[in-house]
């Protein structure tokens, strides 16, 4: 189950810092989304075989003094919800401030396990004067220096120590988990009205008094599924809700812990910025996914060729990854909403697809000897085998070659193409491995 780290704190005290150095040996790994604007906000981290996200709160900060305490503390409040671990940042040369004391009056309603780290500790001197943060009522303060990194190691321990247990939500591995994502006013809630009725116990709860859970098993429509963090979605604050924020840190839970998102697209609005960074966030994730322009309903001109617009306009924005369903529904008259599910089980079915051995030499290695990889420095490249390995996230082909590192990614697109035209995974990101044979 993925777990989400948030660090909250007033500006300038290192926050966007200490992002970077938590989530940058994983971007190293990572190296496919360089150049993503939202690399500040969000990353992926990994300690002691943990995985985990970490949130920048700051990255979202509207600079203008007039609402900045506001919100700040709307952000905290968001954050105290969504977020597993908060890390609140404070900074031992600035000493106290009065925002601090703001940041820490919320912190302390939560039951949330809080970490109270006093940065740019860089000396040993600064660790003494760390001291005056105890008045906050938050406990130690755990210094570090995040520009030097020294601390973050003892940290990382601390934070992967308060990780919730996981043991309370375990579901059935060949049941699929989907989430239905989207902007604010996309129809989420919706289309999950749609799916599974209205429901006697909506929550509409205060925030933080009920711990939700993840996953709520339905049996509609002769299909048996997970609605990932349904309450969460239905749990609504529509004041604040059209800051890109907020939408990003409520999908983010549901994202982590689903096999299919279901992104909802409003066909009035097309697709914009803040649609993109959720696909952005399905994909680093490694989720399959089924868009729906939703609203079909009010689109006047339903015609075909308008639908292929749309489709066009959909895969163009999100390429370079455009193998996926797209389907034009209305929640409000629930047309294709069975559709919707119908194909949401057929990605996952995608997902858990497995090609025999066999039938993919056959298929592959033809094509491959066809169009062999370019050769290097007048060295050929020589593919002679092929594999998809077992018990994998999403599926993935490993290919034997003699000289793995000559194979280029054009290359690899080619032969993910080739897999793509023979075989069904549509909605389902695939990995394609070179490794020597
Ligand atoms: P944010 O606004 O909270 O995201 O803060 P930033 O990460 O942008 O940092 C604000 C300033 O503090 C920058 O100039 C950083 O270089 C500096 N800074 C961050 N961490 C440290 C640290 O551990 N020690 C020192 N000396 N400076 C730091
Ligand atoms: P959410 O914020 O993504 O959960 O969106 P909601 O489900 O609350 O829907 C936002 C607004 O759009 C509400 O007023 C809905 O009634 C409306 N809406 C949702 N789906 C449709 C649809 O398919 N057609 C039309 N015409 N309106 C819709």
């Amino acid at each position: 189950m993925g777990n989400i780290v948030a660090i909250v704190g007033r500006p300038n005290v290192g926050k966007s810092t200490l992002f970077n150095r938590l989530t940058q040996t994983r971007h190293a790994i990572v190296s496919d989304e360089a150049g993503t604007t939202r690399d500040r906000q969000y990353g992926k981290s990994e300690w002691t075989g943990r995985e985990f996200s970490v949130i920048d709160t700051g990255g979202w900060v509207v600079n203008s003094d007039d609402i900045f305490e506001e919100e700040i503390r709307k952000q905290v409040t968001l954050a105290t919800e969504e977020a597993d671990v908060i890390l609140f940042l404070v900074d031992v040369r600035n000493g106290l401030t009065d925002l601090d004391e703001a940041v820490a009056n919320i912190l302390r309603r939560t039951k949330k396990p809080v970490i109270l780290v006093a940065n740019k500790a860089d000396t040993n001197e600064w660790i003494y004067s760390a001291a005056e943060f105890y008045a906050l009522g938050l406990g130690d303060p755990y210094c570090i220096s995040a520009a030097t990194g020294s601390g973050t190691g003892e940290l990382l321990d601390l934070i992967v120590s308060k990780f919730p247990k996981t043991t309370d939500d375990e579901t059935d591995e060949n049941i699929p988990r989907f989430a239905v994502v989207g902007r604010p006013n996309a129809g989420k809630s919706s289309l999950i009205n749609a799916f599974i009725g209205e429901e006697r116990n909506i929550v509409t709860d205060i925030a933080g008094t009920t711990r939700d859970s993840i996953y709520t098993r339905y049996t509609k429509f002769g299909f048996d599924f997970y609605l990932v963090d349904t309450a969460g979605i239905r749990r609504k604050n529509k004041v604040t809700e059209d800051l890109e924020y907020y939408s990003v840190m409520r999908s983010i839970r549901a994202i982590e812990n689903s096999d299919v998102c279901i992104l909802m697209l409003d066909a009035e609005r097309g697709i914009e910025a803040q649609d993109l960074n959720i696909f952005q966030l399905i994909q680093r994730n490694n989720k399959s996914l089924v868009v729906v322009v939703n609203k079909w309903d009010l689109v006047e001109n339903k015609t075909t060729v308008v639908m292929n617009e749309y489709e066009y306009a959909i895969r163009h924005r999100m390429a370079p990854f455009d193998d996926f369903p797209i389907i034009f529904a209305s929640a409000l008259t629930k047309q294709r909403i069975f559709k919707v599910l119908e194909t949401a089980k057929e990605v996952y079915q995608n997902r858990k697809k497995r090609v025999a051995t066999a039938k993919l030499n056959e298929e592959m290695l033809p094509l491959i000897e066809a169009y062999p990889p370019p050769s290097i420095k007048g060295k050929y490249i020589k593919i002679k085998y092929c594999m998809q390995l077992p018990d994998t996230q999403i599926p993935s082909f490993v290919f034997y070659a003699n000289l793995p590192q000559y194979v280029k990614e054009p290359y690899r697109r080619f032969l993910e193409n080739k897999i793509r035209e023979r075989w069904d995974f549509s909605g389902t990101p695939i990995n394609i491995f070179i490794r020597q044979k």
